[in-house]
């Protein structure tokens, strides 16, 4: 740690999540706010975030001062977080979702120098559901499965990256990954269902931070998996659960279960 207290850079510092970060950030005894970073041009930027401090528009004065960022921002913004991070040599919290397969290439890369921990969700209620979504998959293995997931009508990705993180859980505890057990839509004739395959469906509209519920349909009977978000600001407390936890750990690229120390319960 470079001070007493853990130093945390949020990057998206005038978004809905980075602004939850910060204040979850100035709430906490042990943790102190290296900076906050917003495109350059956002309003937010030059604005004070406490004394002495104002958002910047460049990220690596803020990792320098950092021990971890954490960055809720957009995919593209993703090359900037991990240059600077891997230029400071300080951890980062990625919770920025609708990355593609580069922007994951990325991550892997830099996680051979710096430790780096991404996720689709970042809410401890939703690490455990995946765990539990692997685990049902995995011992129910004929029943169909169907995912179900309502966010505000701002959102730009659809499925969430959370709902795609819970289809993943759920193939592994098929054994395959969900490219090859996903449904296309069900819309129009679509003839009978594949049996053991993953349906997904998205609902947008009004102001629910995420809602995501897992079915699995068996013969005569239901399985219902599901969590609801309630307020954004669990997302900012799991991220902070994340930095504590990552700070120090040697470079690799970790998951939420491993904070949790869900990694190795799933059998
Ligand atoms: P938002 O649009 O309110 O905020 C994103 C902010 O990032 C904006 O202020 C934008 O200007 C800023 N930004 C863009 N490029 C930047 C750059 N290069 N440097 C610094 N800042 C930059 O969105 P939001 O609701 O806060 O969500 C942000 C991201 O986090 C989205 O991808 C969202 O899906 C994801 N998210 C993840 C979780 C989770 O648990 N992992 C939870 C909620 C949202």
């Amino acid at each position: 740690m470079r001070g007493e207290r853990l130093a945390v850079g949020v990057l998206g510092a005038g978004g809905r999540m980075g602004r939850a970060v910060i204040e979850a950030v100035l709430a906490a005894p042990d943790l102190e706010l290296a900076g906050g970073v917003e495109r350059p041009g956002h309003p937010a930027c030059g604005t004070a975030l406490a004394p002495g401090l104002v958002v910047a528009a460049n990220a690596a004065p803020v990792a320098h001062r950092a021990d971890v960022l954490v960055d809720f921002t957009s995919p593209e913004a993703l090359g900037e977080t991990l240059r600077a991070a891997l230029d400071a040599g300080c951890a980062v919290v990625i919770g920025t979702t609708g990355l593609g397969p580069e922007d994951h290439g990325a991550i892997d890369a830099a996680a051979r120098s710096i430790a780096v921990l991404q996720a689709a969700n970042t809410s401890l209620g939703v690490t455990l559901l995946a765990a539990l979504v692997e685990m049902a998959a995995a011992r129910l293995p004929d029943w169909d499965i169907e995912l179900v997931e309502l966010h505000h009508g701002q959102k730009r990705d659809a499925p969430s990256g959370t709902a795609l993180m819970l289809g993943e859980a759920a193939a592994r505890g098929r054994g395959a990954g969900l490219a090859a057990l996903r449904l296309p839509p069900h819309d129009g004739m679509t003839g009978p269902r594949r049996p053991g395959g993953i349906g997904m469906a998205a609902l947008r509209g009004g102001t629910a931070a995420g809602d995501h519920e897992v079915l699995l349909l068996g013969p005569g009977e239901r399985l219902r998996l599901g969590h609801l978000a309630e307020d954004r600001r669990i997302f900012a407390v799991g991220a902070l659960a994340a930095a504590r936890w990552l700070a120090g750990k040697p470079a690799g690229r970790y998951r939420m279960a491993d904070v949790l120390g869900l990694a190795d319960l799933r059998g």
